[in-house]
């Protein structure tokens, strides 16, 4: 039902009953919409908390909202701990990739410099891609906007804590996303390379950081379909479709 009302983003958590006024780029959209006082719409976050709210009042310059329902927390979020790792690519790439992970439900895209990749972006290039996933998260109905980290060096990428770290490489990949084994891994972190590839000092940097060498096939793709690729795998094995067969065990039953 959520899925389908118009959701705006807040700066606070609320409590039922709160009268909210929605941030001045919100209350804009509500214009734009022409919805109505008396309209119930979906409100979140960011940080996993989400509601349901009707509109009070709608002027020129603000838009009030009261609370109606308290939504379960994290909703429509991933049980996994994701971050996506990818090299600096053109900018246009980068924010397309930004909308798509996004509705893939990654935790955090961390971009980073290596060898072959691109030059670092501006700040406001860096504020308009954490602007592309709030975007994505409002359309996609995900309670949780993914963080878009400043970018950072690959060797900090190999320091980031988590506990499965999967780097995937066109070229020695020694195992495949459907047959690894991983355990119960409660974060996950993949790593994409830039359009020029890893540098064999940077691979074994990886191997050296403990990072599993994995491969999607024969072809080459472009970094940003390898990460959409790695991630749809990543979700179904040890995130959003494993935690739906463990609540739904006759699912299992019946294949
Ligand atoms: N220039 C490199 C290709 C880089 S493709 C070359 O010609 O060898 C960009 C990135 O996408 C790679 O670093 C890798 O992380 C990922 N990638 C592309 N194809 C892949 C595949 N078949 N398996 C795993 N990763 C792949």
């Amino acid at each position: 039902v959520t899925g389908q009302l118009p959701r705006f983003l807040i700066q606070t958590t609320a409590a039922l009953g709160d009268r909210i006024g929605l941030p001045h780029d919100e209350a804009k959209h509500v214009r734009v919409r022409r919805l109505r006082p008396g309209e119930e719409v979906a409100l979140f976050d960011g940080a996993g908390a989400s509601y349901l709210a009707r509109i009070e009042a709608v002027s020129r310059g603000a838009v009030t909202v009261e609370v109606t329902a308290i939504r379960p927390l994290r909703e429509h979020e991933s049980p996994l701990d994701l971050t996506l790792a990818v090299a600096l690519l053109r900018s246009d790439r980068t924010e397309w990739l930004i909308e798509k992970a996004s509705e893939l439900g990654v935790t955090r895209l961390q971009p980073f410099a290596s060898t072959h990749a691109l030059g670092r972006p501006s700040p406001a290039r860096q504020a308009r891609w954490q602007q592309i996933a709030a975007a994505a998260a409002k359309q996609c109905g995900r309670s949780v906007v993914a963080q878009i980290t400043p970018p950072v060096d690959f060797a900090a990428v190999l320091r980031q804590p988590c506990s499965a770290r999967l780097l995937l490489a066109e070229r020695g990949g020694r195992d495949d996303l459907l047959r690894l084994e991983l355990g119960a891994v409660t974060s996950v972190q993949l790593i994409i390379g830039p359009e020029g590839g890893f540098t064999d000092a940077e691979l074994d940097a990886a191997r050296a950081a403990g990072c599993r060498l994995v491969d999607l096939g024969p072809r080459i793709l472009r970094a940003e379909t390898a990460a959409l690729a790695a991630l749809a795998l990543v979700q179904a094995r040890w995130g959003d479709l494993r935690a739906r067969r463990a609540d739904r065990p006759s699912d299992v039953d019946r294949n």
